[in-house]
């Protein structure tokens, strides 16, 4: 039986990995499971509203779990009018 910590083993390299799907907030992202492109979007996720379809968020690695306030439309002028 052997030990779980095996030191020959080579270091994880990402950019071997593949194809990775992950959910980029500045652009339209259709579903990979169902196609459609409507999401519910959490802090380290986006889940699509359809099929429930999980993808991280392209940023997340970089913005941790910081929460993200994102306005759309009117601003905090028109709001105080
Ligand atoms: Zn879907």
């Amino acid at each position: 039986m052997g030990s779980m910590f095996n030191p020959r083993r080579e270091a994880f390299n990402p950019a071997v990995r593949g194809y990775h799907a992950v959910y980029r907030p500045n652009g339209v992202n259709h579903c990979p499971g169902c196609g459609r492109s409507h999401w519910l979007i959490g802090r380290l996720l986006a889940e699509c509203g359809f099929c429930a379809t999980a993808l991280p968020l392209s940023d997340s690695a970089v913005r941790g779990a910081t929460p993200v306030f994102q306005s759309r439309g009117s601003t905090l002028t028109d709001l105080a009018a």
